[in-house]
């Protein structure tokens, strides 16, 4: 459906837990976070009640998400209730890529359509002391599981952080010479654990046209500008909230684990769903749908309104 400036709205970002296997240092605290009582968070059957009415509303595509999904009991039910929802076209799932060897397989059985797999690094010390307990390998063979599962058009999302991971950008994007990978790289939104980083942490991401000028435009995709490398296979996208903010093009609303709406994902605004059944939450979800604020602040005041750390909201 229709948002009140005319966007068509058919994106939904479903987050599944806010826990989290690693302690991303711009994402997460380092002693993470509380565990919620189990009633706290959507049930399997809220979340598929949920969806259906979301779907009602003209939603068609689900992205899965958290906190990292895979430490989410119960995700590949979830997952399956929801690929089974006969109107969803396309479902994903954003994922840290870590338990990925024990999962793929069973996602790409239950209906998953298509994995995003975060990785900001391809050094495995820079990846310890980014994700502050994770290990480069694990990812590694996460990423060689969704292959060996038969997922395509897999991408690797990586966030670009001044002085940290900004010398990777060509190791990174090299990536996408090895079959079918795309590599997408996120400009740092300042936002829970990092709103309050130095300048010079969050760049833009025309350094990535810096770094090679060779890339050949080839479209865009969603939110994302895309490019290619001569020769190469996959895509090289430019996800660029802070530098040339996509708000006229957005598509998308976000549901938290705690079963909250939330239009804009740096707005505090948030719109409660949880006890609401049949149409009261169709109604529910289309009227906060229709006041998704135009705009967002975030390139011109560099601050997020939103209350949440990320690893409550799925990115
Ligand atoms: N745990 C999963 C993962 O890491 O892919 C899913 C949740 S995570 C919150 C989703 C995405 O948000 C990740 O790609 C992460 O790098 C990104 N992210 C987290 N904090 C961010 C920030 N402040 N700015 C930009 N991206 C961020
Ligand atoms: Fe976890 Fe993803 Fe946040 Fe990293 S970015 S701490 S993997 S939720």
């Amino acid at each position: 459906m229709k948002d009140d400036f005319g966007r068509d709205i058919y994106y939904l970002r479903l987050s599944v837990t806010d826990l989290c296997n690693l302690r991303c240092i711009y994402c997460m605290p380092e002693k993470g976070v509380e565990k919620r009582c189990h009633s706290d968070i959507l049930s399997v059957e809220e979340i598929e009640e949920i969806t259906k009415a979301a779907v009602a509303c003209g939603i068609r595509k689900i992205r899965v998400t958290g906190g990292e999904p895979l430490v989410r009991r119960g995700i590949v039910e979830i997952c399956r209730r929801i690929a089974a929802i006969p109107e969803v076209e396309e479902l994903c799932m954003t994922t840290n890529g870590v338990l990925l060897p024990q999962y793929a397989k069973e996602l790409k059985e239950a209906g998953v359509d298509r994995l995003n797999i975060s990785l900001d690094t391809l050094n495995a010390e820079k990846y310890r002391m980014l994700t502050r307990v994770g290990e480069l390998e694990n990812v590694l063979a996460g990423v060689r599981a969704a292959l060996e599962a038969g997922f395509e058009n897999t991408k690797i999302n990586a966030v670009l952080i001044g002085g940290v991971n900004d010398d990777e950008i060509r190791a990174l994007m090299d990536l996408t010479r090895q079959g079918s990978i795309n590599v997408r790289f996120i400009e740092l939104m300042p936002m829970g654990e990092c709103a309050d980083w130095s300048r010079e942490r969050f760049i833009s991401n025309s350094s990535v046209l810096k770094a090679a000028p060779e890339l050949e435009e080839v479209g865009t995709a969603g939110v994302a500008k895309l490019y290619r490398l001569p020769g190469a296979i996959g895509t090289v996208g430019l996800i660029s909230p802070v530098s040339s903010h996509f708000c006229p093009t957005c598509n998308r609303i976000r549901v938290t684990a705690d079963g909250k709406l939330k239009p804009c994902l740096h707005s505090s605004r948030e719109v409660n769903l949880r006890g609401l059944h049949g149409q009261e939450l169709i109604d529910t979800i289309a009227s906060a749908i229709r006041i998704k604020p135009k705009k967002h602040h975030l390139d011109d005041t560099m601050t997020s309104e939103s209350v949440r750390n990320m690893n409550a909201i799925g990115g």
